[in-house]
This record gives C-alpha cells, structure tokens and sequence, in this order.
C-alpha cells in the first residue's frame, strides 16, 4: 500500500510536539552517508534559496505632508531610487502610495535592492516628491514610519538556474557578471542553492501552492501564484510578506557589470505527504542538472550538475596575505560592498559568499574552492556565484526551529497549481 500523510496530520504533529523536522542539507547529507532513512522518519523537510532574484519589488505608504498640503504626487524617489507612483493616488491626504522596483537604479551602485535593505535595517531614507502643482517635497522616513510595506516577487525561487559562459572573444557587461565577462569560455558564473532549493526538493509542486506559508527574507510570507514566465519544465513562484519582519542580512543590493541587482531569499517548509515527495526532497547535488547557457544569445552550450559548483560555500580572508595594493580591485568590484580595504575588513552581514573577490584578489588573501566545469574538454573555473548556499542552509535552519518550537505553523495552500 502506498503511504500518505495528509497536511492537517503533519501540522498536528508539529502542535503535539512529535514532528521530525530535517533541513534539507541534514536530509541529503544523510542520504549521502548511506544512513537508512524512510519516509516514516520525516515529517517536514525545510528547503530555502537565497540569491539575485530581479522579479522583486516593494510596495509602499507613507506620509510625506500634512493633509491637504498638495493634492497629489507626480514623482516619487526613495534614496535617489525613483519609485512608481500610485495607482492610489492619495488626494490631498499628504500621504504617498509608491512601487519601487528592485532592479531600479540611482547610479550604477545603488539600487532597488540597496534601499530595500536600507529600509529593512531602519535606516534613515531621504524622500524626494513632486507634486502636479511644480511643488518639490524633501522629508526622511524610517521602516517605522511607513505604515504599509510589503516586498513582493513576480519570479522567485525557480527551480531550474542556470549557469553562463561567454562563448565569444569579446567581452561583455552582464547583469550574470561583476566584470566585463571575459570568453571565450574563460570563467563560469551560475546561480541556484542546487539541493536546499524548494522548487527542486518540490518540483510537481505536490505541496506548494497558492497560500504556503513561507519565510521570505526571514519574515513570514505566502506564496500568491505561480511567477511570470512559470512553466512546468521551469516553475518559478510569486509571493509576498512584510518587510517589517525582515532581517537586513538576507536581502541587499547585488552589483553586477549592467548594473545593480536585487538579491533575496526564502525559506519553504515541505511537508512529507507521499513517496514521491519523498523521492524528491532527497534529491542531491550530483543528481540536479544545471544547464550552461551563452552569455551573448542565453542559448545551450552544455550541461553540468550542482555538485561540480557547490564544493565549499564559504568564502574566507586572510588579512595577513594582503599586499595593500594600491588600487584594490575587490573593494571597486565585490557586488554587496563588503569589503573595506582600508581597514582589511569584509562586513559578514554584507558578504554574500559570492566567491568574485577570489579571482580578483591580487594577493591572493581570499579562498574558497569554487569548483570547476568541464564543457567539451576545457576545464572553466567558476568565477562568480549568484546565489549563496551558506546563508540559504541557514535560513532552512531557522525554518526547522521556528517549526519545532510552534512558531510557525505548516499550512494547507487553497489552491493548486497546474504543472
Ligand atoms: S586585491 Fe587583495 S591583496 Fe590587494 S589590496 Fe585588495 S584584498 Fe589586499
Ligand atoms: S565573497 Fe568576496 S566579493 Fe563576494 S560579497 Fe563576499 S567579500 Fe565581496
């Protein structure tokens, strides 16, 4: 016979305290070690992503002026980031109500995701508004003034990343590099959390659908749909939560050779309700296949797995091995501007283990090992990761104890999606 549990089951167990709750890298690690482990052992398995997700955006509200001080806004910036305005348009009320993408830019440094950031640290924000009357607004505003903020994605989470190469001589600027992408395939960059990734532990959404309760930047959030662009060879997901709730170090400003990014993260419970959820979370590294695209026109040119890209996954520094050079190109390049090279410091809270500092490195004072992928006999070493594996195995770790201490219950979706 066929074993199932239903939702309502696994969340009674979780309310009488008798849930096993495994993370997804515990599961796999034991999986790995050969350790006899069934379906009966488990009853919630917590998956998470963290990385450049670009379909992100934040919705705010917020007052600005008194009441009745000028009838509408016309422009709306947060920071220097020009933000969408409306689509209420608030008459005379004093308040906005903006759209702010997470890919939008002040400068080639700063973006959406910088301020998103900036916002979730309650940080001081300066505010610009024009008003259709020609006025011109300058006012702060902290996270605790704004009375509504909701960060909210239309892509995340996929299930299926890719990796890149640039299959021509010359080099380009992409969003996949944080310098000019050199070729012909001389470096590789990728993105995905391979084995923690929800859509790979879940990928026939058996237990996913609309109304999942996740954590998104480690605030409480549900998904709302399927994402733009979904599909059932490369689902991806929509869904929202409260900034408020958000901790500032796993969201952030990512910046790339075309321009800042957005990085972000969730964290998805999957309840264990049959075999072949069962078969699927338990899927590892080795067995998650991560297609090489070229740079220049995002068709194929090879295949690799996660396992030849998630070796170690985080980055160190040795101080010691600093020559001081006079330009340091990893304090002018590391996306998340982590690293101080004055003061010989990189800001762990910042630091998305990206791995680019080192092969930017002159001194050679960074190390982890990034991993090598061999397409058609060249071996490419990996340059550059875009998403971050440590932070995501924590974030599943947080999920798993939120669960087992009754602060998070596992919850039914009400509706299902087609794949
Ligand atoms: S490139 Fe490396 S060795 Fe040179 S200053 Fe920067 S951190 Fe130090
Ligand atoms: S891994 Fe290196 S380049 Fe990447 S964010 Fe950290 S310090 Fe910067």
């Amino acid at each position: 016979m066929r074993k199932r549990r239903t939702i309502a089951e696994i969340a009674k167990r979780v309310e009488r305290g008798e849930a096993v709750v495994m993370t997804a890298e515990e599961l796999c690690n034991s999986v790995r070690s050969g350790e006899e482990i069934g379906f009966e052992d488990v009853d919630v398995v917590t998956s998470a992503t963290c990385g450049v997700m670009s379909g992100t955006f934040a919705v705010l509200s917020f007052q600005v002026a008194e009441r009745d001080e000028f009838e509408r806004a016309s422009k709306v910036s947060l920071n220097g980031v020009p933000a969408f305005v409306g689509p209420c348009p608030n008459e005379r009320l004093g308040i906005v109500d903006v759209i702010v993408y997470g890919p939008s830019h002040r400068d080639k440094n700063y973006g959406g995701g910088h301020l998103f950031r900036a916002l979730v640290a309650h940080e001081e924000i300066e505010v610009a508004v024009e008003t259709v009357d020609g006025r011109e607004i300058k006012t702060t505003t902290t996270l605790d003034e704004i009375t509504f903020a909701r960060l909210c994605s239309t892509r995340n989470a996929f299930k299926n990343y890719f990796a890149f190469v640039n299959a021509h001589e010359n080099e380009v600027t992409s969003i996949f590099s944080v310098s000019k992408f050199k070729g012909p395939f001389k470096e590789l960059t990728f993105s995905g959390c391979g084995e923690l990734n929800p859509l790979e532990k879940d990928p026939l959404m058996d237990t996913i659908g609309v109304g999942t309760k996740i954590l998104m930047n480690g605030a409480e959030g549900f998904v709302i749909g399927e994402g733009t662009r979904s599909s059932a060879e490369k689902p991806n997901l929509m869904g929202i939560a409260d900034m408020h709730g958000m901790q500032p170090e796993y969201l952030g400003g990512f910046r790339t050779s075309a321009g800042p990014e957005i990085w972000t993260s969730w964290a998805v419970p999957i309840p264990i309700l049959n075999e072949r959820v069962w078969e699927n979370v338990k899927k590892l590294d080795e067995e998650i296949k991560l297609g090489v695209l070229d740079v220049h026109n995002r068709l194929p040119v090879g295949e690799t797995t996660y396992a030849d890209v998630w070796r170690d996954f985080s980055v160190r520094f040795d101080r010691s091995s600093c020559i001081e050079c006079e330009e340091c190109p990893v304090a002018s390049l590391c996306p998340s501007d982590a690293f101080d090279a004055r003061a010989k410091d990189v800001n762990a809270d910042l630091c998305c283990n990206c791995g680019a500092c080192v092969h930017l490195c002159e001194g050679e004072a960074f190390s982890c090992n990034l991993g090598v992928v061999t397409l058609a006999g060249r071996e490419i070493p990996v340059t550059l990761r875009q998403s971050d594996r440590r932070r995501a195995s924590e974030l599943a770790a947080i999920l798993k104890q939120k669960i087992l201490d009754g602060g998070f219950t596992i919850s039914e979706p009400v509706a299902r999606f087609n794949v």
